[in-house]
């Protein structure tokens, strides 16, 4: 490998990685970001190459995949397939969430359990990092049966995970109801009350501000980011996409700032709502998709706005864009629209929701563009925080949990300054952001041996 020249280093270990995971596109999209970004450090630091961090970090230190049957209302018998991807516990027990979703398979689960290795590093907590879920689309079905899916997922996830080794959370598909009923079922086959995952019911030894920290977090650190030019959330127009748990979270805090959210979406459409979306407005959200279970088409009827059928929000115009819905939500042309209309700054709620040229665009415009391991890291960071509640069995109250949040964003918004500031001033925020990650979990891999 050529590890003199920044580019051909990272061709070669493209090469490589490609060569070895066949049919990944997901995976090998994010893992190019981040050697694209950490090249030139390697090269200035080559005892990382020589202890060939990097190949190992990109080799899943476990993966699961295992059959789920489950019945439906009518009798009928259904099998899905669960994952679990243990990538790295250099740092602590495996942490990430489980997504359910239909479109997913071992490549997504790779791209998101390598980008919350580096995301977990960021927030300081010693978390490992790990992402599974199945291909069970909860989309329609009834409680009873989510239940029923969920309680087979668990009998074999079981044998995976427990509060020293892996500990998972939500994400896609997977809120507070998931979260309850595998809970339950680990609970009944381990016969003890342990805090093996997080996103828990308050009453249940989950935390305050759980559900609310991962948009809470995105709109802090787009926050930090605007006052790195003296600026604020005060008065700007805000693109979000997405409506479940990210999105709705972050209309709450950009509400709280002083900004005007203005678009939602799901997989149906985009709402744009240019009167801006205010708290009553999001109650009805909040109602119409964390019980109801409704499309957000149905918010352009009550509220006599526009719909967007099959099109996300990024052709409307606006200062700020929060995309918050899944991966690869915005193309190379929609980030040049979003650029053409003045938006300047773009915090990803979601993992990975820009292509690899979308990205570019907005680097190569050196608007305030924030990757999802710093911008969204408020999740697991408070998830951490519910682990460390649990072993302690005890409660902080909202404020306390809400000010370690804050202050858990405004240390990664200052590790990515660190890691990422150019001469002219400008904030790579994703190279800063992977080197700092990359640091923590590199020496400690190299401390412990060759495991
Ligand atoms: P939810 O399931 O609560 O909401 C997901 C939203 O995104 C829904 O509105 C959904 O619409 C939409 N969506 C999902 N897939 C697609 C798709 N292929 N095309 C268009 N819209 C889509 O998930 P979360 O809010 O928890 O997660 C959103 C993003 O944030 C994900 O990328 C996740 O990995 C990331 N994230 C979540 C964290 C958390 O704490 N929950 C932590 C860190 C990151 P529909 O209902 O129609 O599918």
């Amino acid at each position: 490998m050529n590890i003199k020249d920044p580019k051909q280093f990272t061709e070669d270990f493209m090469a490589y990685l490609q060569a070895k995971n066949q049919g990944e596109p997901e995976f090998h999209q994010a893992v190019l970001e981040v050697v694209e970004s950490l090249s030139e450090f390697l090269i200035k630091n080559p005892r990382y190459i020589h202890f060939k961090i990097l190949e190992r970090m990109v080799e899943p230190e476990r993966v699961v995949q295992f059959r789920v049957p489950w019945t439906d209302d009518k009798g009928d018998i259904h099998i899905n397939r669960g994952y679990r991807v243990e990538m790295n516990s250099a740092i602590g027990p495996y942490k990430g969430g489980l997504r359910f979703h239909p479109n997913i398979n071992l490549n997504i689960f790779k791209f998101l359990a390598f980008e919350q290795v580096l995301k977990n590093s960021l927030t300081s907590l010693p978390m490992g990092g790990g992402k599974g879920g199945s291909d069970f689309d909860p989309k329609g079905k009834s409680d009873n049966e989510v239940m029923r899916f969920c309680q087979s997922f668990m009998i074999e996830l079981t044998r995976h995970i427990g509060p020293n080794t892996d500990v998972p959370a939500g994400d896609i598909g997977v809120g507070g109801r998931e979260i309850g009923f595998m809970f339950g079922q680990y609970k009944r086959l381990r016969n003890e009350f342990t805090g093996v995952l997080t996103g828990k019911g308050i009453d249940w030894g989950g935390s305050l501000i759980r559900p609310e920290a991962t948009g809470y977090g995105t709109v802090y650190f787009a926050e930090e980011m605007l006052k790195t030019r003296g600026d604020s959330f005060k008065g700007k127009t805000v693109t979000i996409s997405g409506s479940g748990n990210v999105a709705q979270f972050a209309v709450e805090k950009v509400l709280d700032l002083g900004g005007k959210p203005v678009s939602l979406s799901d997989s149906g459409g985009t709402i744009y709502d240019p009167d801006g979306i205010d708290r009553d407005k999001l109650e009805y959200i909040k109602e119409l998709k964390n019980i109801y279970r409704g499309r957000i088409s149905e918010y352009a009827e009550t509220y006599g706005v526009q719909y967007f059928e099959n099109e996300r929000p990024w052709g409307i115009k606006c200062d700020v864009a929060l995309p918050c819905a899944t991966q690869n939500e915005i193309s190379g042309s929609e980030a040049e629209t979003l650029l053409n209309n003045g938006c300047f700054v773009v915090a990803e709620g979601a993992n990975m929701p820009s292509t690899y040229e979308a990205e570019h665009k907005f680097l190569d415009a050196k608007i305030l563009y924030a990757p999802g391991k710093a911008a969204n890291a408020g999740g697991v960071a408070v998830s951490g925080l519910e682990m460390t509640q649990n072993s302690m069995r005890l409660s902080w109250t909202r404020e306390e949990v809400d000010e370690k949040l804050k202050s858990i964003m405004h240390n990664i918004h200052n590790m990515c300054v660190k890691h990422g500031q150019e001469k002219d001033g400008f904030v790579h925020y994703v190279r800063g952001a992977n080197i700092a990650g990359f640091v923590k979990v590199a020496n400690a891999m190299i401390a412990q041996g060759l495991v």
